[in-house]
Protein backbone atom coordinates (compact mmCIF):
# COMPACT_ATOMS: atom_id res chain seq x y z
CA UNK A 1 0.00 0.00 0.00
CA UNK A 2 3.00 2.23 0.91
CA UNK A 3 5.27 1.31 -2.52
CA UNK A 4 4.83 3.17 -5.66
CA UNK A 5 6.85 2.38 -8.65
CA UNK A 6 8.88 4.68 -10.32
CA UNK A 7 7.20 5.99 -13.06
CA UNK A 8 9.08 6.70 -16.46
CA UNK A 9 6.83 7.92 -18.96
CA UNK A 10 4.91 10.93 -19.26
CA UNK A 11 1.02 9.85 -19.14
CA UNK A 12 0.21 12.68 -21.93
CA UNK A 13 2.77 12.37 -24.27
CA UNK A 14 4.71 9.51 -23.82
CA UNK A 15 7.88 11.46 -23.24
CA UNK A 16 10.65 10.50 -20.60
CA UNK A 17 10.18 11.74 -16.74
CA UNK A 18 13.28 13.24 -15.35
CA UNK A 19 13.27 14.43 -11.59
CA UNK A 20 13.87 17.69 -11.26
CA UNK A 21 13.90 20.29 -8.38
CA UNK A 22 11.60 23.21 -9.66
CA UNK A 23 11.89 24.94 -6.97
CA UNK A 24 14.16 25.30 -3.50
CA UNK A 25 13.36 23.77 -0.69
CA UNK A 26 10.45 21.17 -2.28
CA UNK A 27 11.07 17.51 -3.72
CA UNK A 28 12.35 17.03 -6.88
CA UNK A 29 9.51 16.36 -9.07
CA UNK A 30 8.78 14.05 -12.38
CA UNK A 31 9.16 16.59 -14.88
CA UNK A 32 8.68 15.28 -18.67
CA UNK A 33 11.39 16.02 -20.97
CA UNK A 34 9.22 15.89 -23.89
CA UNK A 35 6.03 18.81 -23.54
CA UNK A 36 6.97 19.59 -19.66
CA UNK A 37 4.12 18.35 -18.00
CA UNK A 38 4.73 17.56 -14.17
CA UNK A 39 3.65 14.52 -12.87
CA UNK A 40 2.85 15.66 -9.48
CA UNK A 41 2.99 12.38 -6.50
CA UNK A 42 0.27 13.38 -4.09
CA UNK A 43 -1.06 11.68 -1.28
CA UNK A 44 -3.71 8.78 -1.50
CA UNK A 45 -6.48 9.02 0.76
CA UNK A 46 -7.96 6.49 2.80
CA UNK A 47 -11.14 6.74 4.93
CA UNK A 48 -12.17 3.99 7.34
CA UNK A 49 -14.47 4.05 9.98
CA UNK A 50 -14.63 2.66 13.70
CA UNK A 51 -17.91 1.32 13.46
CA UNK A 52 -19.80 0.60 17.09
CA UNK A 53 -22.37 -2.22 17.06
CA UNK A 54 -23.78 -1.93 20.80
CA UNK A 55 -20.86 -1.31 22.98
CA UNK A 56 -18.45 -3.34 20.58
CA UNK A 57 -16.56 -2.41 17.14
CA UNK A 58 -15.83 -4.11 14.42
CA UNK A 59 -12.45 -5.40 13.22
CA UNK A 60 -11.77 -7.26 10.04
CA UNK A 61 -8.78 -9.95 9.36
CA UNK A 62 -7.20 -9.00 5.90
CA UNK A 63 -6.92 -11.92 3.63
CA UNK A 64 -4.44 -9.87 1.30
CA UNK A 65 -1.02 -8.45 1.69
CA UNK A 66 -0.26 -6.02 2.54
CA UNK A 67 -0.28 -7.35 6.24
CA UNK A 68 -2.53 -10.47 5.46
CA UNK A 69 -3.93 -11.97 8.68
CA UNK A 70 -3.73 -8.55 10.52
CA UNK A 71 -6.95 -6.86 11.45
CA UNK A 72 -7.89 -3.37 10.49
CA UNK A 73 -11.09 -1.64 10.84
CA UNK A 74 -13.30 -1.14 7.44
CA UNK A 75 -12.17 1.33 5.24
CA UNK A 76 -10.29 1.81 2.16
CA UNK A 77 -9.15 4.41 -1.13
CA UNK A 78 -11.16 7.10 -1.76
CA UNK A 79 -12.39 7.54 -5.39
CA UNK A 80 -11.63 11.03 -7.35
CA UNK A 81 -14.91 13.46 -6.65
CA UNK A 82 -16.13 11.21 -4.13
CA UNK A 83 -17.03 12.91 -0.48
CA UNK A 84 -14.11 11.26 2.15
CA UNK A 85 -17.12 10.43 4.51
CA UNK A 86 -19.52 8.60 1.29
CA UNK A 87 -16.17 6.59 0.91
CA UNK A 88 -15.93 5.43 4.18
CA UNK A 89 -19.48 4.29 4.27
CA UNK A 90 -19.43 2.55 0.75
CA UNK A 91 -15.90 0.78 1.75
CA UNK A 92 -18.02 -0.63 5.36
CA UNK A 93 -21.00 -1.61 2.84
CA UNK A 94 -18.72 -3.19 0.58
CA UNK A 95 -16.54 -4.80 3.43
CA UNK A 96 -19.19 -5.60 5.94
CA UNK A 97 -22.52 -5.61 4.07
CA UNK A 98 -23.99 -3.00 6.64
CA UNK A 99 -25.21 0.48 6.29
CA UNK A 100 -23.80 3.07 8.74
CA UNK A 101 -24.17 6.50 10.07
CA UNK A 102 -20.80 8.64 10.37
CA UNK A 103 -21.07 9.89 13.85
CA UNK A 104 -17.52 12.26 14.17
CA UNK A 105 -14.04 12.77 12.21
CA UNK A 106 -11.87 11.21 14.61
CA UNK A 107 -8.54 12.12 13.38
CA UNK A 108 -6.41 11.64 10.38
CA UNK A 109 -3.10 9.81 10.18
CA UNK A 110 0.00 10.65 8.21
CA UNK A 111 3.26 9.26 8.89
CA UNK A 112 6.58 10.94 7.07
CA UNK A 113 7.72 8.81 3.60
CA UNK A 114 4.03 7.13 3.57
CA UNK A 115 2.23 7.59 0.67
CA UNK A 116 -1.45 6.99 2.45
CA UNK A 117 -2.84 9.05 4.25
CA UNK A 118 -5.96 7.80 6.53
CA UNK A 119 -8.93 9.51 7.76
CA UNK A 120 -11.25 8.07 10.32
CA UNK A 121 -14.58 8.75 11.09
CA UNK A 122 -16.76 7.31 14.39
CA UNK A 123 -19.83 6.02 12.92
CA UNK A 124 -22.62 4.02 13.74
CA UNK A 125 -24.58 0.88 12.74
CA UNK A 126 -27.75 1.22 10.88
CA UNK A 127 -28.84 -1.73 8.83
CA UNK A 128 -28.25 -5.06 7.40
CA UNK A 129 -26.47 -8.53 8.37
CA UNK A 130 -23.09 -8.16 9.12
CA UNK A 131 -20.41 -10.41 7.43
CA UNK A 132 -16.83 -10.53 6.13
CA UNK A 133 -16.56 -9.93 2.68
CA UNK A 134 -14.22 -8.31 -0.33
CA UNK A 135 -10.70 -8.12 0.97
CA UNK A 136 -11.68 -9.81 4.76
CA UNK A 137 -11.10 -13.68 5.79
CA UNK A 138 -12.95 -13.22 9.08
CA UNK A 139 -14.61 -10.31 11.48
CA UNK A 140 -15.18 -9.67 14.95
CA UNK A 141 -17.06 -7.41 17.09
CA UNK A 142 -15.11 -6.05 20.19
CA UNK A 143 -14.84 -3.94 23.14
CA UNK A 144 -12.18 -1.32 23.57
CA UNK A 145 -10.64 -3.85 25.90
CA UNK A 146 -10.56 -7.01 23.40
CA UNK A 147 -8.39 -5.08 20.65
CA UNK A 148 -5.87 -7.09 19.86
CA UNK A 149 -3.20 -4.32 20.19
CA UNK A 150 -0.37 -6.92 18.49
CA UNK A 151 -2.00 -8.02 15.51
CA UNK A 152 -3.83 -4.35 14.01
CA UNK A 153 -2.26 -3.97 10.62
CA UNK A 154 -1.10 -0.72 10.46
CA UNK A 155 0.62 2.37 12.22
CA UNK A 156 -2.81 4.51 11.63
CA UNK A 157 -5.20 0.90 12.60
CA UNK A 158 -2.98 1.31 16.33
CA UNK A 159 -2.96 5.11 16.58
CA UNK A 160 -6.61 5.63 15.33
CA UNK A 161 -7.70 3.08 17.98
CA UNK A 162 -5.73 4.27 20.32
CA UNK A 163 -7.38 7.59 19.67
CA UNK A 164 -11.11 6.24 20.27
CA UNK A 165 -10.02 4.01 23.35
CA UNK A 166 -8.92 7.47 24.83
CA UNK A 167 -11.83 9.32 23.66
CA UNK A 168 -14.13 6.85 25.05
CA UNK A 169 -12.78 6.97 28.54
CA UNK A 170 -12.78 10.85 28.47
CA UNK A 171 -16.39 10.56 27.31
CA UNK A 172 -17.67 8.03 30.35
CA UNK A 173 -15.67 10.10 32.87
CA UNK A 174 -17.61 13.13 31.48
CA UNK A 175 -20.51 11.34 32.29
CA UNK A 176 -19.57 9.98 35.48
CA UNK A 177 -18.49 13.56 37.14
CA UNK A 178 -22.04 15.03 35.23
CA UNK A 179 -24.04 12.07 37.42
CA UNK A 180 -21.77 12.81 40.95
CA UNK A 181 -22.47 16.50 40.08
CA UNK A 182 -26.26 16.44 39.86
CA UNK A 183 -25.92 14.07 43.03
CA UNK A 184 -24.52 16.92 44.69
CA UNK A 185 -27.00 19.16 43.54
ZN1 LIG B 1 5.08 14.81 -21.96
Amino acid sequence: MNTVPEYKFCPVCGGSLNASVLKSGEPSRLVCSSCGFVFYQDPKLAACSIVEVDRRIILLQRSVQPQKGKWVMPGGFVDRGEEVKAAAMRETEEECGIKTRIKDLLGIYSYPGRVVVVSVYLAEYVSGALRAADESMDMMLVTPEEIPWNDLAFPSTVDALKDYVARKKTNSLNREDAKDAKKEQ
